[in-house]
């Protein structure tokens, strides 16, 4: 359906977008999942062709999108990072001014607007000002304009962030009922990997501007099917310690996180019993361990040697 081939952008000093290829198949719901800065919106903006790439190939239906950008425009709805909005307006009257520049018009126009003001949430105060709306409403209204068109793809920049979490759960649910119930298909960017996990059927995890992974959950996390996560809840932290950890061959990885460490071992290798050495050697004590089947965050961890939320 839509497809990109080799997508790039060069800002003045930068690769932004480093020969991205992707594909949406009809139905699908695919995330792309990476850090701040990893290219997401600037490679959104190529594909909503609100930016020209500096090479590659877009197509959609095997059309070159590039050169023909209203071949895909009312086939696509897109809901920018940034809220777009005229704050001194209603929610209604912002959605009827993009109804409008969609050229709907009268009762058509009238039963569109209110069908996704519904779809939001918003059905009921529609009439407020849209600079007395919370975050996450202004969002909602955002994703109204983006649904106004009846579009076939839904895109979504990172849609949760910074609202509050009544809202989060309100467009998360939301997602998965177009996708789901109206077979709607959606490409949803995130650097939260529980969300691209609940939601898509595929993912992409993008880093300083390439596709460093792709697959469905269970491929990506099947990268690490032959090692496992141990998180040791520690009272006190140890530079120490942690280097100790570090020098054993069969520890790959060892990181901080809020209560203690994480380490990535290879599956069954009994290091347990070694780290209970190592600790008490250390006199650290170890108040709990839990061994966990690696997530999303570990696929990229193991990938750029960084957590996702650095
Ligand atoms: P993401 O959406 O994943 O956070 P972006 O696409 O916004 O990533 O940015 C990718 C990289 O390109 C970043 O390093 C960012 O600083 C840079 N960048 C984004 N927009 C511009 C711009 N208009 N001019 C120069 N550099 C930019
Ligand atoms: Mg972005």
């Amino acid at each position: 359906m839509l497809e990109t081939e080799a997508l790039r952008k060069v800002y003045k000093k930068q690769v932004a977008v480093d020969d991205v290829s992707l594909y949406l198949k009809q139905g699908e719901s695919v995330g792309l999942l990476g850090p701040n800065g990893a290219g997401k919106s600037t490679f959104i903006s190529m594909i909503a062709t609100l930016m020209k790439p500096t090479s590659g190939i877009v197509t959609w239906n095997g059309q070159d999108v590039i050169k023909n950008p209203n071949i895909i425009r009312p086939t696509l709805g897109v809901v920018p990072q940034e809220i777009a909005l005229y704050k001194e307006l209603s929610a209604y009257e912002n959605v009827k001014f993009f109804g409008k520049i969609y050229r709907l018009k009268g009762k058509q126009l009238e039963q569109r607007i209110q069908e996704v003001l519904k779809l939001v949430g918003l059905e009921d105060r529609q009439k407020e000002l849209v600079k007395n709306y919370s975050g996450g409403m202004q969002r909602r209204i955002n994703i109204a304009v983006a649904l106004l068109h009846n579009p076939d793809i839904i895109i979504m920049d990172e849609p949760t962030v910074g609202i509050d979490p009544q809202s989060r759960h309100y467009i998360l649910e939301m997602v998965k009922t177009l996708n789901e119930e109206q077979g709607m298909t959606v490409l949803y960017t995130s650097h939260y990997m529980e969300e691209v996990e609940r939601l898509c059927d595929r993912i992409y995890i993008m880093d300083h501007g390439k596709v460093i992974a792709t697959g469905t959950k269970d491929e990506l996390t099947s990268i690490l099917s032959s090692e496992e996560t141990i998180h040791l809840e520690t009272d006190q932290s140890s530079i120490t310690f942690e280097e100790a950890l570090k020098e054993q061959s069969s520890v790959l990885k060892v990181t901080e996180w809020e209560k203690g460490l994480k380490l990535i071992v290879p599956k069954n290798s009994r290091k347990l019993a070694d780290i209970f050495q190592l600790a008490e050697q250390q006199q650290i004590s170890i108040n709990s361990v839990n061994i966990e089947v690696p997530s999303l965050e570990d696929v990229f961890l193991h990938l750029t040697g960084r957590r996702l939320r650095d």
